[in-house]
C-alpha cells in the first residue's frame, strides 16, 4: 500500500504522515484486551477525573474515542489480535493470580471484589494527552 502522505490533525499517529482523511472509533486500550479484562471497567487518574476519583462502572464500548484515522485505526488491527492471543496466554498462566502484572503505563488488576468479569485500570500516564 503506497503511502498518502497526509497529515490529519486530529489523528493521534498524524506524526506518521500516513493518514487517510476520516476519523474512526479506536480505544486507548485494546478492546480486545479490556473484553479479556471483564464486561465493565472503573477508571482512575485520567485527565477528565479530579485526583483520587474514580468513574463509575463503565463498559468497554464507552473506552473509545475517535482519535485515529481510518488508515491508521486498520494498520493497528493484526497489532490488536496479537495482543489478545498474548494477554489470553497471560492471563492463563497468571489464573491463580488476583494481580494482573504491568508495563510502566498500564495498570489492570482483577478485583475480586469488585465481582466477576469487572476491573479497575489506571492511567497513569494518559494525563497530558
Ligand atoms: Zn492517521
Amino acid at each position: 500500500m503506497s503511502r498518502t502522505n497526509v497529515i490529519y490533525p486530529p489523528c493521534y499517529a498524524r506524526a506518521l504522515g500516513d493518514c487517510s482523511g476520516k476519523l474512526s472509533r479506536e480505544h486507548y486500550i485494546s478492546a480486545s484486551i479490556l473484553e479479556l479484562l471483564g464486561d465493565s471497567h472503573t477508571i482512575t487518574n485520567a485527565s477528565w477525573l479530579a485526583s483520587g476519583q474514580q468513574s463509575d462502572q463503565l463498559p468497554t464500548s464507552a473506552l473509545g474515542s475517535k482519535i485515529l484515522c481510518q488508515r491508521h485505526n486498520a494498520s493497528l488491527s493484526p497489532l490488536d489480535e496479537h495482543a489478545k492471543v498474548f494477554f489470553t496466554e497471560l492471563l492463563t498462566a497468571l489464573s491463580d493470580d488476583e494481580e494482573v502484572p504491568h508495563s510502566p503505563g498500564f495498570r489492570g488488576k482483577r478485583s475480586a471484589s469488585e465481582g466477576e468479569g469487572r476491573s479497575r485500570l489506571d492511567f497513569p500516564l494518559i494525563h497530558d494527552v
